[in-house]
């Protein structure tokens, strides 16, 4: 068994010192993630820091949207009355993963920083350069069925499991972190990662980083919006694709679009060229179409996961269907 160290801390820079003290100390917050993969062997701290009473669970309006605290649970985010009237799109998201008791435990900082489901990285027997870089990618050529068809590398196509962060990245929210070199904020698409040559780096947080809030900027995606979830099972699955859309409409033309998909990539895949596409047109099924296509540019397959390179495409469009309907 690992022995390790537990601390547990109610101040921001005690926390911080804390991590920096130990080689391989790890932040833990809900435990709903981190504590699984202790137990299964696949991470081994020597400390455990418990950021769990840090000051940092509030939800408050700012002048340009809204904060969210590190420690704010997923289930407290999704009820917020700001974020279901400003950022719909969030709760919705959030509201479609794991489970109301595992949302309840949950930290939006800990949903950010959540590991990959990809089999062979839970299972310590199997090479996987995710969890023991250089031993190589057991799903490569084995069963790829929930993996990547986007960013992926010849190391890795593992893909990022989260359905708040798909919403996140559609909305363009900014982390706010600090460490050893002070405060920083990262935007969320530069805060996940592709795997390239070192899939064991899932995002560009640095070492004992510790995340404080995430801030959402006011949008104008808070009428005509959706988030389309397609799992194995209705409730309680990760997703297979996921796609989460905001339009801003002018009757039946699109202003903006924004639009993000989950379960196809190692990070949120923001679909940028969908969205330029879809600016200035009419909510047509056929424009809808080509967005989905547009989507999953550069895509490729595997064995077990060519089915998605149908999903996707059709996940967007049915979501921007959805969302351009809501009257
Ligand atoms: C059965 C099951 C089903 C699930 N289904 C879904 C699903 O459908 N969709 C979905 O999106 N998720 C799902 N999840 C995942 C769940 O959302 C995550 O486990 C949860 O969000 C992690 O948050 P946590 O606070 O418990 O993190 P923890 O487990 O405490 O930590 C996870 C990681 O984050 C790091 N960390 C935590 N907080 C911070 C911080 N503030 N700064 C820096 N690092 C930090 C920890 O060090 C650790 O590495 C499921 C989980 C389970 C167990």
């Amino acid at each position: 068994m690992n022995q390790f160290e537990y601390v547990r801390l109610s101040d921001v820079t005690g926390a911080a010192k804390a991590i920096s003290k130990v080689a391989n100390s790890q932040f833990l917050a809900g435990g709903t993630n981190l504590i699984d993969l202790i137990k299964m062997g696949i991470t081994t701290p020597a400390r455990l820091v418990d950021i769990k009473p840090l000051p940092l669970a509030m939800i408050s309006r700012t002048a340009g949207g809204i904060t969210i605290g590190a420690i704010a649970s997923n289930s407290q985010v999704a009820e917020h009355a700001d974020i279901k009237s400003m950022f719909p799109l969030l709760a919705m998201a959030i509201n479609a993963g794991a489970s109301p008791q595992l949302r309840n435990m949950a930290t939006t900082g800990g949903n950010l920083m959540q590991r990959t489901r990809c089999p062979y990285f839970f299972d310590i027997t199997m090479p996987c350069n995710k969890r023991a870089p250089g031993t190589g990618c057991g799903a490569l050529e084995g069963i790829n069925r929930m993996h990547a068809i986007l960013g992926a590398s010849d190391k890795c196509i593992a893909v990022n499991p989260s359905d708040m962060n798909v919403a996140l990245a559609a909305l363009d929210a900014t982390i706010e972190v600090t460490g050893a070199k002070g405060k920083r904020v990262i935007r969320i698409a530069d805060f996940h990662r592709l795997p390239g040559d070192h899939p064991e780096l899932d995002n560009t947080l640095a070492k004992g980083e510790l995340i404080t809030s995430v801030t959402i900027p006011a949008s104008p995606f808070n009428k005509n919006y959706h988030y389309l979830k397609v799992r194995d099972r209705t409730s309680y699955a990760f997703a297979l694709v996921s796609a989460a859309v905001g339009l801003q409409m002018d009757g039946n033309t699109i202003r903006a679009a924004r639009i993000a998909m989950g379960g196809v990539a190692h990070k949120p895949w923001r679909a940028t060229a969908a969205e330029k596409f879809l600016q200035g047109k009419t909510a047509t099924d056929e424009n809808f179409e080509k967005a989905g296509q547009l989507a999953i540019e550069g895509a490729h397959g595997y064995e077990h996961n060519k089915f998605k390179l149908k999903l996707a495409p059709n996940a967007v469009r049915q979501a921007l269907l959805t969302a351009a309907a809501k009257k």
